[in-house]
């Protein structure tokens, strides 16, 4: 292949989509996120068989252009590799095609270089609970009424968190054992020590030090098709356009950040001290925090990061 590959592999909420903007400053590096929705079989069972276009651009992206998905519809291309060579063909500028599509890889694909992000337990768990609350009987957007609601009643949800911890326990176990070589990623530390995290990844792609932006990423627009909103709502914000009016981006507007890079602190909003409790004591938790090695006590509070 003419280009390089890196897929990020990881379950929801683990901070792919962040990594991904942030390596996209790289010189040579694009960032696709979710790539997998050009492929046929995607588009003809999800999306009736339209193409996701831009998150950035809309329908009009030199990238994920008409022309690249006329060809991608004539050739009724179903595989990764296709879609790199034939986006890398029209573009010689990229050198290293960043995937975020989370799946891990199929046989026949083979990333030059694979990297797993993970968070702290009960970072992901919040994410999880936050984005379903309807489920639970919750009709709020508002952070610490999720919280509150949530501890109220735990007898009625603690079940549905076991599954939750169980689900991300499950996910990380599947991709640790099919991707042994990869690069693990502590998407939640990535800011300590001045961002020492991208140093280390830098290191395991082989590129030199200081090539990726983390703290200023909106500056450099990612083409990105899928994936987590708000990476994408800073860089519209950076280069002018409108992004929404929500409490999501206004919450993450007022969460302690290093630039861009945006501290994920929702599970101290959306779990109370007695649910952290309830939720440290669960099997399925601890197995987690031990497979990610993390420490089974939650995060201390993330404010006191300089910003
Ligand atoms: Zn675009």
């Amino acid at each position: 292949m003419s280009v390089s590959v890196v897929k990020i592999v990881g379950p929801s909420y683990c901070g792919s989509t962040a990594l991904g903007c942030a390596m996209n400053t790289g010189e040579g590096f694009f960032f696709g996120s979710e790539i997998y929705r050009q492929l046929k079989k995607f588009r003809e069972e999800a999306k009736d068989g339209r193409f996701s276009s831009c998150d950035f651009c809309g329908p009009s992206c030199e990238y994920w252009s008409s022309d690249l998905h006329a060809t991608l519809r004539n050739l009724e291309v179903d595989s990764l590799a296709e879609v790199y060579e034939l986006l890398a063909a029209r573009h010689p500028e990229i050198t290293v095609i960043v995937d975020g599509s989370k799946s891990t890889p199929l046989p026949d694909e083979n990333p030059d270089f694979i990297v797993v992000p993970t968070k702290h337990p009960v970072r992901l768990l919040a994410s999880h609970i936050y984005n379903r609350r309807t489920r639970f009987g919750i009709d709020s957007e508002q952070l610490n009424v999720v919280g509150q609601l949530l501890e109220e009643s735990w007898d009625e949800h603690q079940r549905t968190v076991a599954r939750a911890a169980n689900g991300f326990l499950k996910s990380y176990r599947d991709i640790f054992a099919l991707c042994a070589e990869a690069h693990v990623f502590r998407s939640d530390e990535a800011h300590k020590d001045g961002f020492q995290a991208f140093r280390e990844l830098e290191e395991y792609l082989g590129v030199s030090r200081g090539t990726f932006d983390p703290e200023s990423f909106s500056r450099v627009p990612s083409h990105t098709i899928g994936g987590n909103r708000v990476p994408i709502w800073l860089t519209k914000n950076a280069s002018g356009q409108s992004i929404p009016n929500n409490p999501r981006f206004e919450y993450y507007s007022s969460s302690s950040s290093l630039g861009d890079w945006k501290l994920d602190d929702k599970f101290e909003h959306v779990f109370r001290p007695p649910t952290l409790d309830a939720i440290s004591s669960l099997p399925a938790y601890q197995a987690l925090c031990e497979l990610l090695d993390y420490d089974a006590r939650p995060p201390a509070h993330s404010r006191s990061i300089p910003s």
